[in-house]
């Protein structure tokens, strides 16, 4: 897509650090990295988010996702690794091109998960688990 900052990376007119490339898809450093090392994982193929992927490039991406993860983990002797992917605006996805973020995480780093809530009861509970099964 002609104004997507990803495709712009992926066509080569705007640098990037590629750490990963094949012909479906593209691993490269986040230019404001959450730690040094952080790793974006894109199709080449420019789709919105989650939602717009075709299954099997989905399903392509995981292995890619698996391989990228291990060397990110290891290149920064990195404890662990988170990987999120932010799909539409309220989500914080900021560019329009499906990613997967690649964080590299180090013990006692710091860095603190989203602050968790509880349900009311387990009517609330059971409530929330039908809605959504009733939407797949
Ligand atoms: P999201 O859409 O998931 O919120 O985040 C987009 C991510 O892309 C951000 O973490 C941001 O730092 C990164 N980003 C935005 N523009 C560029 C760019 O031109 N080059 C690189 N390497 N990363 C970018
Ligand atoms: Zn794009």
């Amino acid at each position: 897509m002609e104004t997507c900052i990803f495709c712009k990376i992926v066509k080569g007119e705007i640098p990037s650090s590629k750490v990963y490339e094949d012909n479906e898809f593209l691993a490269f450093l986040d230019i404001g990295p959450i730690h040094k090392g952080h790793t974006l994982l894109i199709p080449k193929e420019h789709h919105e988010d989650l939602f717009t992927m075709p299954d099997n490039l989905l399903e392509l991406m995981s292995g890619i996702l698996k391989k990228v993860g291990a060397a990110v983990m290891k290149g920064t002797k990195a404890d662990g690794i988170n990987v999120g992917m932010n799909n539409k605006p309220a989500a914080g996805q900021i560019v329009f091109h499906a990613h997967y973020h690649i964080i590299p995480r180090f013990k006692g780093d710091g860095l603190r998960h989203w602050p968790q809530g509880k349900y009311e009861n387990p009517e609330e509970m059971q409530k929330y688990s039908d809605i959504i099964k009733q939407n797949l």
